[in-house]
């Protein structure tokens, strides 16, 4: 039996994807672009134009490939009842792990809740383990909290088995992932007494060759001790992802973040004083509902002032669900993509001269693959390093190799 899964959204879903592709690998499903006989989709319905793009891809995909079994699972089935008659799958499943399309394959007995992770895998040298799922913080123009519900952290002692087995497999990189990871250990009810910091004291003990990146982060969640040991520790990559979404304070406030940008510089100030050349990337969300120009030009200038190294920026298109989404002054279309592109030029100006730093240094890098000519890799700053193979051993042309380079 032939299967394709298309994942699409954010890296739980990409973790969720893997657990379902391994566990179908496992009783000799064979993954295949071409003519699958199942095709399934793991959809995201973060903004209404996501929504848009997993209506059009699951159509296209139906039109496309008109005797293939299609599932649909993921975000949209769970926000919208409604998603399998007008997305015209043969089947939508409301389960976060896919367990209902597992049983469907008569799978039900070999995975269930309680080892459905240890499927987890990603065939690349980096690998994506979800510490946890759910977010309360309502952020007025997310969906997630809606989608994903309450916080909950998965037990320490499952993470770091599950990692010694990814490291002991060759993954050089672990990603630690979730939707609120600053917050891991923290939900109501948790008796672990643990927390973002104690988990990565743990994670470092485990004594082989890998380095951790910490995926996303709150600024308010990024505390001293947390600071104090990625500077010391040298497994933890000098990078962090925290979504600033707007430098206007007003905005901010209406999109019930929980700060402002002056406590957004004073930490960044900080996180820089302990580890100077650390990448900082982020989220910057225009045209949200009556972001005026003058708001969209802060914005701008403080995305500047703080230097990141790589801003993703999304257009405004909350889901109906939000609060932002029936607020008053929405921005045309056009304003929005306007505003979008002249962020984006100055994401690639701040990208450039970031990248700039690290000319002739010696960077450390994970092998993600090669070719006849390059090694493509990833360095601890989180930007793509391209080199020639022959300036490498031959022996360390292997994915999850973790190397040192000349940059
Ligand atoms: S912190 Fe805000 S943006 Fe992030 S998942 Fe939670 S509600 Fe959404």
């Amino acid at each position: 039996m032939k299967y394709n899964i298309i994942t699409l959204g954010c890296k739980v879903n990409q973790y969720e994807s893997s657990i379902l592709k391994s566990a179908l690998d496992s009783i000799g499903f064979v993954y295949s672009e071409k003519k699958p006989d199942i095709i399934i989709v793991n959809t995201c319905s973060v903004t209404e134009s996501a929504i848009r793009k997993d209506r059009r891809i699951v159509n296209k995909i139906k039109k496309d490939n008109p005797k293939a079994k299609l599932y649909v699972m993921g975000c949209l089935v769970r926000v919208d009842e409604n998603a399998s008659e007008y997305l015209k799958a043969d089947k939508a499943s409301r389960s976060v792990e896919a367990l209902e399309i597992l049983n469907d394959f008569g799978l039900g007995d070999l995975v269930s809740d309680n080892n459905l992770e240890q499927y987890g895998t990603f065939d690349r040298s980096r690998y994506f383990i979800k510490i946890q799922d759910g977010c309360e913080q309502f952020c007025s123009y997310c969906i997630i909290p809606f989608v994903r519900g309450k916080m909950q952290s998965r037990k320490e002692m499952d993470i770091i088995s599950e990692i010694e087995k990814a490291v002991n497999r060759g993954y050089g990189e672990i990603v630690l992932s979730g939707i609120h990871i600053g917050l891991y250990g923290k939900e109501h009810g948790n008796e672990e007494k643990t927390s973002l910091a104690k988990l990565l004291k743990k994670i470092i003990e485990i004594k082989k060759d890998f380095r951790i990146r910490i995926s996303s982060i709150e600024i308010t969640e990024v505390n001293n001790e947390l600071i104090a040991m990625m500077a010391e520790s040298d497994k933890i990559c000098k990078h962090l992802h925290i979504s600033l979404q707007s430098g206007s304070d007003n905005i901010l406030r209406a999109m019930n973040r929980p700060y402002d940008r002056a406590y957004f510089k004073k930490r960044i100030e900080k996180i820089r004083k302990e580890i100077p050349n650390i990448a900082i990337s982020t989220d910057i969300i225009v045209g949200f509902p009556g972001e005026t120009e003058k708001e969209f030009e802060n914005t701008c200038q403080f995305a500047k002032e703080i230097e990141f190294s790589k801003i993703h920026v999304f257009s405004f298109s909350a889901h109906k669900k939000t609060k932002a989404y029936n607020l008053a002054g929405h921005l045309e279309k056009s304003e929005k993509q306007k505003r979008s592109s002249v962020l984006r030029g100055i994401s690639s100006e701040l990208e450039k001269k970031y990248k700039k730093k690290f000319h002739g240094q010696e960077l450390g890098i994970v092998v993600e693959k090669f070719d006849d000519k390059y090694i493509y890799g990833k360095s601890e700053f989180h930007f793509d390093v391209k080199i020639n193979k022959n300036t490498i051993n031959k022996g360390d042309l292997k994915s999850g190799k973790l190397l040192n380079i000349q940059n």
